[in-house]
């Protein structure tokens, strides 16, 4: 999944959470995703990648070409959630939905098919590596992906449509 994907699903859901959360509460509408936390999920949501990508590109022998490297494991992720909820339960909630939506990317990328990152380093320190060769090979199969399969364009046409969604729910008082 791409980053249009990845950020209108975690939105869309993170508005639905809070719809049900205010729908619920004692007193309806004290549910609230600020500015700076919906910044925060919009980072977090795109965050494995923003990390892994770039070093897979620049670094591609430095082992992890996939693309996929220390962002994309529950133990980079389960850490920056500790962070975030010790310094949400100092009033500074932004670092916990950014370890939320980050979670999220992992569920979104379909991490358990590679046990071997989402566990590391359970299965040795390194991580799959692939060759600059390798590496080409892989940009021109997402944007092949990207173009003609269904099972990811949908996704990222969903995810375009969910945070147009998103923008107008929040600006029409949705969320304060
Ligand atoms: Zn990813």
């Amino acid at each position: 999944m791409f980053a249009l994907g990845h950020t209108g699903i975690t939105l869309g859901a993170a508005g639905a959470a809070v719809g049900l959360e205010s729908a619920t509460a004692s007193s309806a509408g004290q549910a609230t995703v600020n500015g700076s936390s919906m910044v925060a999920l919009v980072i977090g949501a795109n965050l494995p990648d923003l990390i892994d990508k770039p070093i897979g590109v620049f670094a591609p022998d430095f082992g992890l070409g996939t693309g996929r490297g220390i962002a994309h494991t529950l133990l980079f992720n389960l850490g920056i959630l500790a962070t975030g909820v010790y310094m949400s339960d100092r009033g500074l909630p932004w670092l916990m939905y950014m370890a939320l939506a980050s979670l999220g990317h992992l569920v979104l990328d379909e991490m358990w098919r590679l046990p071997r990152v989402l566990l590391w380093p359970l299965y040795g320190f390194s991580f799959p590596r692939v060759g600059r060769r390798g590496l080409v090979a892989q940009i021109l199969a997402w944007w092949r992906a990207l173009r003609t399969e269904p099972g990811v364009y949908v996704f990222e046409l969903a995810g375009a449509l969910l945070m147009v969604l998103f923008y107008i729910w929040r600006y029409s008082g949705g969320i304060g």
